[in-house]
């Protein structure tokens, strides 16, 4: 008989040409809600076609985050589908398409507004009846909160943040049946004492910062590409379900709120011989930004002029010595006020 590890090997080859895990983010699928977190029916339709005529795997999120995670590596070039909020679109117009299509996906769904009834947002009766058809229903708060933007202010954050988080999986667990350990940021906010609460609870974390996922990601802060609005079309997608993790150690990242206006990212990357650094680039807020060398494999990148408080966000992407794909890292800032 095999034993469990030889199959675990067998479906998961330790070969050394791991395939990336891209997961893609949505919020509505319609026409009429705002245009920067909507995609439209018929390009939801296209990119699912794509995706299978490409010969995509779509993925179980959690099952797939959890392999890479303890080391083994995907073969098939695999993309998950996530949805965040719980909008009345994904369950009405999204779900008969994925169904139709035998994909899985995942809601993360916020469960005030469903509790509440309110319009615009899918029922816990329709959440039941896809979480029985392929449909993973996970944690995205109670109320959509911003978790850690009072982080320096206000000494109560992180016991609010935890009873929102556990009010809410406890919600998702009763209304459900079953609530897996996967938790969304609310517009992908998140600090250092956040993720390692969440990481000492078991759960797994997706932010909204762009990037492929492999054995080196931060299982906190795990990158979901945007498709939606202008994202949506296939040729804005095309390098998404392609890209790969620039490599190095997640974890090392800074702390992304902070209350500098200027603030700086330093990375070491692992030599490789795919990836082509000295095409590597960086954009703060979609703009080209200098990057400085301090060696062949470590830079730093910050923006050149001082930022105003919010949400910002650093992408850096280098070719593949054959021109692609890309190889992504990115890092959202919170900027704070610092009094
Ligand atoms: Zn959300």
């Amino acid at each position: 008989m095999l034993s469990k590890k030889l199959i675990s090997l067998l479906l998961f080859s330790a070969s050394t040409h791991a395939q990336p895990l891209n997961i893609l983010l949505y919020h509505h699928v319609a026409e009429q809600t705002p245009h920067s977190t909507s995609t439209r029916l018929v390009h939801f339709q296209n990119q699912l076609d794509h995706f299978i005529e490409q010969g995509y795997q779509i993925v179980d999120l959690e099952h797939a985050t959890r392999q890479i995670q303890q080391g083994n590596v995907l073969t098939r070039k695999s993309l998950a589908l996530t949805f965040d909020d719980g909008f009345s679109s994904v369950c009405d117009i999204a779900y008969p398409e994925l169904k139709k299509r035998g994909l899985p996906f995942t809601v993360f769904v916020t469960t005030d507004p469903i509790d509440k009834g309110y319009p615009g947002y899918c029922s816990w009766s329709q959440l039941k009846e896809m979480s029985e058809n392929g449909a993973t229903i996970a944690n995205h708060t109670t109320d959509h909160a911003h978790l850690v933007s009072e982080a320096f202010t206000n000494t109560e954050w992180f016991d609010d943040a935890k009873t929102n988080i556990i009010q809410a999986q406890n919600t998702i667990e009763r209304r459900i049946g079953k609530a897996p350990m996967l938790f969304a940021y609310p517009y992908g906010e998140y600090n250092k004492a956040l993720k390692q609460w969440l990481n000492e609870q078991g759960y797994v974390s997706f932010g909204q910062q762009s990037g492929s996922v492999g054995s080196t990601s931060d299982f906190q802060a795990l990158p979901r590409f945007n498709a939606a609005g202008h994202y949506a079309s296939l040729t804005s997608l095309r390098n998404k379900i392609t890209a790969s993790p620039l490599l190095f150690d997640y974890s090392e990242l800074p702390d992304p709120l902070t209350t500098n206006n200027r603030p700086s990212v330093t990375v070491t990357l692992q030599p490789s011989n795919e990836a082509y650094y000295p095409h590597l680039q960086c954009f703060f807020n979609g703009k080209p930004i200098e990057v400085e060398w301090l060696s062949t494999t470590k830079f730093s990148a910050m923006p050149p002029t001082p930022q105003s408080n919010g949400r910002h966000r650093l992408n850096c992407t280098a070719p593949h010595r054959n021109g692609s794909p890309y190889y992504w890292m990115s890092q959202q800032w919170l900027i704070i006020p610092s009094n």
